[in-house]
């Protein structure tokens, strides 16, 4: 066989190529199950596309003001379509996901409104945009309040608690589909809509917001189609397919998402502005790569899963559970395996594969975080990328990759740094 060459050139040992072969062996079911939901995700996106009857005109761009920018108008059609909602706003104007959460809670509520979390502490960017971290501009500082309920020791929904957490203040209820940096389960979507049939019971006048990274196109359903009345994502994550060099998205009712134009551009103009210059056909090419981008990143984090699992590493999700997004965790237990793990992440990037990462500050999180990217558009984490904060229990967030065999080689150099660290050992 000529591949352990291959290999070999990359600086990965016979014995960590063998094992790595092995484990993938095990994997072919997976991975076909992998390959039925992109195909039917990306009929979806086709099928939007000719609908809208996209055709070069859109992929052209605008300046200035942008009024009646076709291309753009269009892509927000094409996402609602695929979201299976009344509209969307999707724009490179969102500078990134949590921009576009926090456009979405601030639009959509008032000082007096009480916004309730029923899964437990929100993704680490939200708390200043919440204010549980104070921050200038947070929704605390504008007099609205936030309530949480922390998910059930076993991962489940404390219904009980969720009940008596609502009140006649409760306007909004934030639901985060993807563990983020934590080590819970990720939430289906049909465990979302389960949560949202009983808070709609509750009260029914309830706004739900879905945080959708990273979960878009893991499955055949979204949020949306499970009555989220706004589904809201970053376009450097799932949906942007790689292409995508900044934006966000929100995919919701005509009545939510309005105001999330106003709050974007301002009150009166709304959505009718905002040129967008020249990003757009990596807008609609990326949308349109999406699905199969992210079936690349979920077998990269099968792969992962199972080879980590099968050396004794707590993973999460572990290899045969069911997936709703991206994101692999292995806790390492120490902040040297955390470094070694995102150095060989690194040493597999088609950029910057010489720089060594090193655990820093980044605005927006409380802890050092290490990152591993080489990407092509800066921080993409749909593109190969480790990274965790510093702290116990030193869990690495592994996730992305455009394709699959980069994927495959970075996790490999991944296992090469902890083996020539003398962090792992393999005795097969
Ligand atoms: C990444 C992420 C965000 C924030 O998105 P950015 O584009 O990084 O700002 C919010 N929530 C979750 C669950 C995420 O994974």
């Amino acid at each position: 066989m000529e591949t352990p060459n291959i290999f070999r050139d990359f600086g990965i040992s016979d014995e960590v190529a063998s094992y790595s072969q092995r484990i993938l062996a095990g994997l072919t079911d997976r991975f076909a199950e992998i390959d039925r939901v992109a195909e039917i995700n990306q009929a979806k996106v086709l099928l939007a596309m000719r609908k809208n009857r996209v055709d070069a005109a859109c992929l052209a761009g605008t300046t200035g003001y942008g009024h009646d920018d076709k291309g753009r108008d269009t892509l927000e059609r094409v996402y609602a379509d695929v979201f299976h909602t009344e509209t969307a706003l999707v724009r490179p104007h969102v500078t990134c996901g949590t921009h576009a959460l926090a456009i979405a809670l601030s639009a959509n509520l008032l000082p007096g409104d009480e916004l309730l979390s029923p899964v437990g502490k929100p993704y680490d960017t939200l708390e200043e945009v919440i204010g549980i971290r104070p921050a200038p501009c947070s929704l605390m500082e504008n007099g609205i309040t936030y309530r949480q309920v922390d998910l059930l020791p076993d991962g489940g929904f404390d219904y009980e608690g969720i009940r008596a957490a609502i009140n006649d203040r409760t306007k909004l209820v934030t639901i985060q589909r993807s563990k983020g940096y934590q080590m819970r389960p990720t939430l289906s979507v049909k465990r979302i809509g389960e949560l949202i049939a009983f808070l709609k019971g509750v009260k029914p006048g309830l706004t739900v917001m879905v945080d959708n990274c990273y979960g878009e196109f893991t499955e055949t359903l979204e949020p949306s189609d499970v009555g989220a009345d706004m589904t809201v994502g970053s376009l450097i994550k799932n949906p942007g397919g790689g292409l995508a060099p900044i934006g966000g998205y929100i995919a919701g009712t005509a009545k939510c998402v309005e105001r999330c134009h106003y709050r974007l551009t301002a009150p009166g103009i709304g959505q009718d502005v905002g040129a967008s210059v020249s990003v757009l056909r990596d807008l609609y090419q990326g949308f349109f790569l999406a699905p199969t981008v992210t079936a690349a990143a979920m077998k990269g984090a099968v792969f992962a899963a199972k080879l980590y699992e099968s050396l004794g590493f707590r993973v999460v999700p572990d290899s045969v559970e069911s997936r709703h997004d991206i994101i692999q965790s292995v806790e390492l237990g120490s902040p040297e395996a955390m470094c070694a793990f995102a150095e060989g992440i690194q040493a597999a990037a088609p950029v910057d594969a010489y720089v060594t990462p090193i655990p820093s500050p980044l605005p927006g999180y409380a802890d050092d975080v290490i990152m591993a990217a080489g990407a092509f558009v800066q921080g993409a984490s749909i593109e190969l990328s480790a990274d965790g904060p510093i702290r116990p229990p030193y869990a690495i967030y592994f996730q992305g990759g455009l394709t699959f065999p980069h994927a495959k080689l970075g996790i490999m150099m991944s296992l090469q740094k902890l083996t020539e660290r003398g962090l792992v050992k393999l005795d097969r």
